[in-house]
């Protein structure tokens, strides 16, 4: 790559940001692609993110990441949202447009779009999602609209409810269970928690009774615990590589305009996982 006057830049902004594992697969992009970009993390202290965000225009940057922990306080930094981020709560992605600031959540999407290149449609599933953050919120966006049901397990019970009632306004059939006793009526479970990041981590629920008709797909990037054991009970299984992979693919296309180079992005996405 070789920058010169004209590179256009893009990055992400974290705290902590040294894991990012986003430069290397969109700097393989701009490269398959030839594009003029460059991609480059920046360690943002929360006290200077609103510092941050002015600088975006400043010193003209074409868009950003966002990741832990400002995809929530950025909002307040933007001039324009878009519907799903304003749902979600939460931007993961910026676009700069001469000057205007328009924040995008592209985690939901790409999540679907993993699902959807794995050959598994949400539609006619009973899916229950365990967690009620950030990640369960952008995921139950779409899959409310087209699971059969959609169950929220939530450790702090007023969060699911509050995420269940939100999801209600966009689609039907969303509810809140505080246990597992039911987890084999499930066609769908998903990992939303960070349960599993760890090496030591509890397991996020029990996975004696899953069985090999069911699908679990655990957001965390890598292959968990929870993984290994519902293989092991025959089950079909996803990690959370998939979603990352898509998300980035997604603010790709909106910092370009271009196609995204999937194939390329996902080898260097796999690469700097493992
Ligand atoms: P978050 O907003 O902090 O939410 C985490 C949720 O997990 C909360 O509902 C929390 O419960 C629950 N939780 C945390 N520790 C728990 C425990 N010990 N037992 C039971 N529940 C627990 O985090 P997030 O942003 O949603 O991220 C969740 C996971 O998704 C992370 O592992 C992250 O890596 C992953 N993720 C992946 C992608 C991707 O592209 N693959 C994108 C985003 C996130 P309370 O409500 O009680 O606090």
């Amino acid at each position: 790559m070789t920058i010169s006057g004209k590179t256009i830049i893009t990055g992400i902004f974290g705290f902590p940001v040294e894991h990012t594992l986003s430069p290397a697969m969109h700097n393989a992009a701009f490269e398959a692609m030839e594009l003029d970009y460059c991609y480059v993390p920046f360690l943002v202290h929360p006290d200077k993110l609103e510092n941050a965000v002015s600088a975006i225009r400043a010193i003209n940057l074409r868009g950003i990441n966002i990741t832990v922990p400002h995809k929530e306080k950025v909002m307040e930094f933007l001039d324009e949202i878009h519907e799903e981020a304003l749902f979600i709560g939460a931007v993961n992605t910026i676009v700069n447009n001469a000057g205007k600031l328009v924040g995008f959540n592209t985690d939901g999407r790409g999540f679907m779009r993993s699902l959807g290149e794995a050959g598994i449609s949400a539609r006619d599933k009973d899916v229950l999602i365990v967690g009620a953050g950030g990640a369960a919120r952008a995921v139950g966006y779409y899959l409310c609209r087209e699971a059969h049901s959609l169950t929220i397990y939530g450790r702090t019970r007023s969060r699911a409810e509050g995420l269940a009632e939100d999801l209600r306004k966009v689609g039907d059939a969303v509810s809140v269970s505080n246990n597992f006793s039911d987890i084999e009526r499930f066609h769908m479970i998903i990992n939303a928690t960070p349960l599993g990041l760890k090496h030591d981590d509890l397991l996020p629920f029990d996975t004696k009774n899953l069985s090999k008709e069911q699908i679990v797909y655990d957001l965390i990037y890598k292959n968990t615990r929870l993984l290994e054991e519902a293989r092991a009970k025959g089950c079909l299984v996803l990690n959370g590589s998939g979603m990352l992979l898509w998300q980035g693919a997604l603010a790709f296309e909106l910092w370009t305009g271009e196609l995204p180079p999937v194939e390329i992005m996902r080898r260097a996405l796999l690469k700097a996982i493992y």
